[in-house]
């Protein structure tokens, strides 16, 4: 397969839908919230009971125009609303109320590691509801389907790339700049397995060089990042297969299963027309003023793109900016820190090491912990000033995220302080070289790497408190 990827070049455009973290739903009063008894946030509305009318929740709109900015799109100054006909169990309207022609959000892009990916347009709509399927959430063994409908009217903006990524990897990178921006202007969780972030990918292949594009197939149900990545492979090689059998592909959506790791045809492509898209006449068009932009972009958060500049211009490497700003619990920890006046350099190798480590090993995010920006902040002070070793605060930092204890009590209790004291620590170092007279003589023979044991001997006998450098100069001096 390798060399017959060669002869192919790849189009990918993702459409992804973010669920949008208001308090209540696009246009019904009931709570937008996960998790709640079955059918329980369900008003005539969402029921789709006749002569009832949607109002538009503005706190939608703020988000729409917030997340289109940070997504460098232009707002237009009218938007509308249309309906989208389509049946469907857990569509008890029988249509969606989504925007067609005039999306709130137009022309923007992201620049993805150097590559700038346009996006086509995002726009406003309801989600439907759900079906429990037989089996499913308990009710295994049961021959028919459930209809949830307290997901329906949950405000969704629908993002829409253009077809500018080559490689199911760009595609992995734009994904995932996108969710780091929706959640960092705290618009939507992000949350691809819980399916607060859906997204369908398109693919298609055509032959390198070739200025036609193929005719695409649309990817539905991936449900994290690696699966993304996986069904684009997968979808590629088939597509191959099929052309290079003198076949062509077809138009339609298919279905990524993740445990199979293939798709599968799940129904043929519906065109725009199929849907009889009309303007909702339940909702006048949507004017939106520059001031009413120009506020939100007033209030515009740091974006992942800044936060990482910012960690780099601090001295950060490129890789470990990324790495923090991907797990936005530890970045927005770090910025506390930071704000603190705590060093950067020291601050990031706690949370990168010890802290990230212990809160993956116990699947815990920063906040579940006890640790606190100010407690950690002291921690680096009293390092920095020599009152601790480095290897001292590795030792008690998982104590801090345990008990909540600062650093400066534990290092009472314990007795933990630095020995810094050069005559305190000539008189161990000369301990330790009275007990070792073999490997005196040798390091006295030319074998100076031994000092490496003689530090270590020191450190035992100080448990790790004596001041490494001092330890150095009076070895040195010690052992002639
Ligand atoms: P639909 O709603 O019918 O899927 P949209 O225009 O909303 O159509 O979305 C089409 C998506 O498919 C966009 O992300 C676009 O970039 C992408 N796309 C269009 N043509 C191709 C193609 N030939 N190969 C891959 N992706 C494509
Ligand atoms: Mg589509």
């Amino acid at each position: 397969m390798e060399d017959l990827r060669d002869k192919y070049e790849v189009v990918i455009g993702l459409e992804v839908h973010a669920q949008l973290k208001t308090k209540s739903k696009i246009f019904a009063p009931d709570e937008n919230e996960f998790g709640h008894e079955p059918n329980s946030l369900v008003s005539p509305i969402t029921l789709g009971m006749p002569g009832v009318l949607p109002v538009l929740n503005k706190e939608v709109v703020n988000m729409g125009i917030l997340t289109g900015l940070a997504l460098n799109c232009e707002i237009p100054e009218r938007c509308k609303f249309d309906r989208k006909q389509y049946f469907y169990p857990d569509l008890p309207k029988g249509y969606q109320i989504s925007q067609y022609d005039e999306p709130i959000c137009v022309n923007g892009y992201l620049n993805i590691k150097g590559k700038r990916i346009g996006i086509t347009r995002a726009h406003l709509e309801e989600d439907a509801g759900k079906l429990v399927h037989a089996g499913a959430d308990g009710i295994a063994g049961s021959s028919y389907s459930l209809v949830d409908l307290n997901r329906a009217g949950t405000p969704l903006l629908e993002i829409v790339s253009e077809p500018d990524m080559r490689s199911s990897e760009e595609a992995r990178n734009y994904m995932e700049e996108l969710r780091n921006i929706v959640r960092y202007i705290g618009v939507c969780d992000g949350n691809l397995e819980e399916g607060s972030m859906r997204c369908d990918a398109n693919i298609s292949i055509m032959p390198k060089g070739s200025k036609e594009f193929g005719t695409r197939a649309e990817i539905k149900n991936v449900n994290s990042f690696s699966a993304l990545q996986r069904a684009i492979e997968y979808e590629i090689d088939r597509q191959i297969e099929i052309v290079e059998d003198g076949g062509e592909v077809v138009q339609e959506t298919r279905l990524w299963d993740d445990n199979a790791r293939e798709t599968k045809s799940m129904r043929g492509k519906e065109d725009a027309h199929d849907y009889r898209y009309f303007p909702e006449p339940d909702l006048m068009p949507l004017v939106i003023s520059r001031e009413w932009v120009q506020q939100i972009k007033d209030k515009m958060p740091e974006l992942p793109q800044q936060k990482r500049e910012r960690y780099m211009s601090l001295g950060l490497s490129e890789y470990d900016a990324s790495v923090i700003v991907e797990q936005m619990g530890l970045a927005l920890f770090f910025d506390k820190v930071l704000k603190l006046g705590a060093s950067p350099k020291i601050a990031v190798n706690f949370i990168m090491g010890e802290i990230a480590a212990y809160l993956k090993e116990e699947k815990l995010e920063i906040t579940d912990t006890k640790l606190t920006p100010e407690n950690l902040a002291e921690l680096i002070a009293m390092i920095e000033k020599n009152i601790i070793s480095n290897n001292i605060g590795k030792q008690i930092i998982i104590d801090m995220m345990k008990d909540g204890t600062p650093a400066s009590k534990i290092v009472e209790a314990r007795g933990l302080s630095q020995i810094s004291d050069e005559g305190a620590i000539k008189e161990i170092v000369q301990k330790v070289v009275d007990a070792n007279p073999q490997q005196v003589e040798a390091y006295r023979g030319g074998k100076v790497q031994l000092l490496g044991f003689f530090v270590g001997q020191v450190m035992k006998e100080t448990k790790g408190r004596a001041n490494p450098k001092s330890v150095n100069d009076i070895l040195k001096e010690i052992l002639g």
